[in-house]
């Protein structure tokens, strides 16, 4: 959560940095804020509310101080201190010689902070952020060190979580950058640095780019880099060359990031598997796992943990795990599991899931279950990122950016790579025979059409929304492969419509939450053709009983549910396998439009952000 950018160069930083926030906007947006060097003193703009705010007050009133090339921004999600311009970022030392911008959390800022109250230094501000300031300048100073060693001495005394940017007036030529958790990518360009929590802000000015590991510092002194450890290890920068194209973190005509993304699953669910199936030969082929398949092979479990959304893919997953390779699949959430003394084998297959690979919760769980003694397999969006690297394997679901909060194009690639990932397991186990293998490879191969397919149902969703816009509550019930979905459905809902929604399994219907049910409450069931559609079909009479508002997603041609259904919504027909596929898309629309209609901020919903890296 949060961004953070810096530029150092020959270039205006201004509309660099400002660029930047925007891009990373998504991540966190509170408040936003610059600090420039201007006239060997910092000119720092911050502003409660979104980028936008603070552009229109630098333009209105305050524009004379933004020139130089040197700089450092920020858009936040508070986790200390209220949403203020007070609490914003960047923030100074109380002598103005540090300034600071920090995604993440000190957890040990209290007792810093009791300590350099009583040597004098003033905080202005709520943030644990503030401390660290205060804490470099109070290094400086009293140790007689330059910026870069201040800044690392400070960090030897810091617990918590962290990507910093720090500058310091008298050492002007000079940008230190540093990590622990938090994310942070550094562009190199022809005499001029860019740095940012994702590379979205840096690509249009340069390809050229190194990870900073945790426990590493960068430190960009009269246009030179150098890497080091928080212990003062020398490091050779790793350069990569980036992927990514900047037409993808535009919305390319759609009015907002949430729709351009459910439309682009046609494509991301075809990139997910793009080189990676033979029909022929009825195989999968997935080189980033291939040297663990054996591990794989003679696992007697499979460990998955991810969070929200990824959650509910890896829930998916366990039903593809137990019909098709027979393992026994146990799925957590990270946020449980890190804290638990969880019981783990030493065969024991540990897949994460996340769409960003930087969500701090998945990230520990991934350590601890690598300190004892698993294989951890990754399942990750972002190139790069911390979780891809911290895995002994993975498979990356080449989604393409998702800039919307609320995830859509991710699951779907998600559980693409996870059945991928299963079939794969399943052929070295003989579990499926060749016929089988090439019957459900080419099923999936067409999934792409049928999603092109389904998205036709947009008009006929966008109508459902408007009649239900002013519900107080939702439930979405699925069995199956149905059950993770009506849980994904709700979480939707909920986190952009701000409706209070709930998915059950179906099921478990009458053993409570039926209660809930009256005249005005819209369930919304996914009724798609399969093994357990009779059960479906009962379960939706008992709804009607009583009178619930029933939205049916059903397999073209059901004419049964029709009759009973009060509004429809017709899908492609396919296996109960491959239904979320294709039933996750009306639901992500339905999600869409409420918020719509009820006005909300789609791409930035409140209290949220996307990347969640603090814990
Ligand atoms: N902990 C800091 C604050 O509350 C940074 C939060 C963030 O990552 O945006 O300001």
């Amino acid at each position: 959560m949060c961004g953070i950018v810096g530029y150092i160069g020959n270039k205006e930083a201004w509309p660099v940095l400002v660029k930047g926030l925007e891009r990373l906007e998504y991540r966190g947006y509170d408040s936003a804020g610059v600090a420039i060097l201007h006239g060997g003193n910092f000119s720092v703009y911050k502003k409660k509310g979104r980028v936008a705010e603070l552009s229109k007050f630098v333009k209105n009133e305050n524009k004379e101080n933004i020139f130089g090339g040197v700089g450092i921004a920020h858009t936040r999600w508070a986790t200390h201190g209220e949403p203020s311009d007070r609490n914003a970022h960047p923030h100074l030392s109380s002598g103005g010689d540090i300034v600071i911008v920090h995604n993440g959390i000190i957890e040990n800022y209290l007792s810093i902070k009791k300590i350099l109250t009583e040597k004098g230094y003033k905080f202005i501000s709520d943030t644990d952020t503030e401390v660290l300031a205060n804490l470099i300048e109070d290094i400086k100073k009293n140790a007689r060190v330059n910026i870069d060693e201040a800044v690392r001495l400070a960090l030897k005394q810091v617990v918590g979580a962290y990507a910093i940017i720090v500058l310091s007036k008298d050492d002007p030529n000079t940008m230190v950058i540093a990590k622990v958790g938090s994310p942070v990518v550094i562009g190199m360009g022809r005499g001029e640095f860019f740095v940012a929590s994702d590379a979205t802000p840096i690509v249009e000015y340069t390809k050229k780019v190194v990870y900073l590991e945790d426990r590493e510092m960068a430190i960009i002194k009269n246009k030179k880099l150098t890497i080091k450890t928080i212990d003062n290890k020398i490091k050779n920068p790793y350069f990569q060359k980036l992927q990514m194209k900047i037409d993808e973190l535009e919305k390319g005509g759609f009015p907002h990031f949430m729709l351009k993304e459910i439309f682009d699953q046609p494509r991301s669910i075809e990139d997910s598997m793009r080189g990676r199936i033979n029909i022929k030969n009825a195989v999968v082929k997935l080189g980033g796992i291939e040297n663990y398949l054996d591990k794989l092979v003679n696992a007697k479990r499979i460990l998955i943990i991810a969070c929200g959304t990824s959650w509910h893919a890896g829930l998916e997953a366990k039903y593809f795990f137990e019909e098709f390779s027979l393992i026994p699949v146990g799925v957590e959430y990270a946020s449980e599991f890190r804290y638990r003394n969880p019981v783990i084998y030493k065969d024991d297959i540990v897949i994460v899931i996340s769409q960003s690979g930087e969500t701090a919760d998945t990230l520990a769980a991934l350590q601890l279950a690598k300190e004892k003694g698993a294989t951890v397999l990754g399942i990750c969006n972002v190139v790069g990122a911390s979780i891809p690297r911290a895995t002994d394997a993975g498979i990356y679901t080449h989604a393409g950016p998702e800039i919307g909060v609320a995830s859509t194009k991710a699951f779907t690639a998600q559980i693409t790579a996870l059945l991928l990932l299963c079939l794969c397991l399943a052929k070295e186990k003989n579990i499926l025979n060749k016929k089988r293998m090439k019957e459900l490879l080419t099923e999936l191969e067409k999934i792409p059409k049928k999603v092109k397919e389904v998205l036709k149902v947009d008009e006929v969703v966008k109508k459902i929304a408007k009649e239900f816009k002013n519900a107080k509550n939702f439930i979405f019930l699925g069995r199956g492969y149905g059950f993770p979905l009506a849980l994904e459905g709700a979480l939707k809902l909920k986190e952009i419509s701000y409706i209070h929604a709930e998915g059950f399994a179906m099921g478990e219907m009458k053993h409570g939450s039926i209660a809930l049910v009256d005249e005005n409450m819209p369930v919304v069931f996914i009724a798609t053709k399969g093994p357990l559609y009779e059960k479906v079909v009962s379960n939706m009479m008992e709804v009607k009983a009583r009178k619930g508002k029933i939205i049916a997603i059903l397999s073209k041609g059901d004419k049964n549910i029709k009759k009973i259904a009060d509004y429809v919504i017709e899908i492609p027909e396919t296996s109960d396998v491959m239904m979320p596929f294709i039933a996750s898309i009306p639901l992500q629309l339905l999600a869409y439009y409420v918020a719509l209609f009820r006005g909300c901020d789609i791409d930035k919903p409140r209290n949220l952000a996307k990347s969640v890296t603090v814990e």
